[in-house]
């Protein structure tokens, strides 16, 4: 495998940054997980988007164009003959000293790694999770902002192992205030009739990329789609549920805190939006050439 780092394209095993680099000191960095399907990145654009938000959110000047930034990732999947592969861009304040001050290090690093895609199982997708809602609340927005798609994400971790414990693979984290937040990588909706709903991004998650794209194909349905504050009691009674993440696309969720949601099985209008996304997914995107 062919990694890019800082404006070269080197083999794996020379791919090697610094123990004073601060992404790893102190999980100071940006990155984005991006899906090529079909020899077509996905959505790159809103990709480098919320990367340079995130970056400057953080006060972090990436050293390069978001053209550059963009002709970078499709050099490095064609490196690596991608086809259908999961993009891992990272951007690290670079190297410093032990303190924290971001300051004082002066060369931020550039990351592209083209890897395969690591998917859930397929018995997932069609037999849905099982998912727990997990004591470790959501970072407080006024704190470190979720917005913010940091290195820093020892946060959904915690939610994460508190899933695992609890013999499930994902977890539901809520706001300070109790409100239903995301999933630990991935976004939630709940189905309701004919209303998609899902958490307004004030109410402390990551805008996701799957999670817009999803809404628009919902609408495209006929689907009245809103982001709306949800509770606990939302997710028990809502006829479906579902999570939408890059990674994992669309996959439906069966069973919140040992309660079934709907009938046990993923609902009629998640599997519609799951069979719709991954089309769309498909047939868009910048070519790798
Ligand atoms: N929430 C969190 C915390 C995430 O890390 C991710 C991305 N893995 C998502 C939501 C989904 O975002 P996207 O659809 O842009 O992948």
């Amino acid at each position: 495998m062919k990694i890019y780092l800082n404006g070269k394209l080197i083999p794996e095993r020379e791919a090697k940054i610094s123990v004073f680099d601060h992404g790893l000191l102190y999980g100071d960095g940006v990155f984005e997980g991006i899906r090529s399907y079909n020899g077509r990145v996905f959505e790159l654009d809103t990709h480098i988007d919320r990367l340079y938000d995130s970056a400057k959110a953080i006060a972090l000047e990436i050293p390069m164009t978001r053209a550059g930034m963009k002709s970078a990732v499709i050099r490095t999947c064609a490196a690596n003959k991608t086809t259908d592969g999961y993009i891992r861009l990272v951007v690290t304040r670079g190297v410093g000293t032990l303190g924290l001050n971001p300051y004082l290090c002066k060369k931020p690093q550039i990351i592209i790694i083209a890897a395969d895609i690591q998917l859930y199982p397929k018995k997932l997708y069609d037999e849905g999770l099982k998912i727990v809602t997990v004591g470790t609340i959501r970072n407080l927005s006024e704190a470190l902002n979720p917005r913010i798609k940091s290195l820093n994400y020892l946060n959904n971790i915690l939610a994460k192992i508190e899933a695992i414990n609890s013999g499930c693979m994902e977890a539901v984290m809520l706001n300070s205030q109790g409100a239903v937040a995301e999933a630990t990588g991935d976004n939630i909706f709940i189905v309701r009739g004919n209303s998609v709903v899902t958490p307004p991004v004030n109410e402390g998650i990551l805008e996701g990329i799957t999670r817009n794209t999803v809404m628009t194909l919902a609408k495209e349905f006929g689907l009245d789609v809103s982001e709306t504050r949800l509770s606990r009691y939302d997710l028990y009674t809502a006829d479906e549920v579902f999570l939408t993440g890059t990674a994992a696309e669309v996959i439906g969720v069966v069973n919140i805190d040992r309660r079934q949601i709907g009938d046990g099985t993923p609902g009629a209008i998640t599997r519609k939006l799951m069979k719709r996304y991954r089309q769309h997914a498909s047939s868009t995107g910048s070519p790798i050439q």
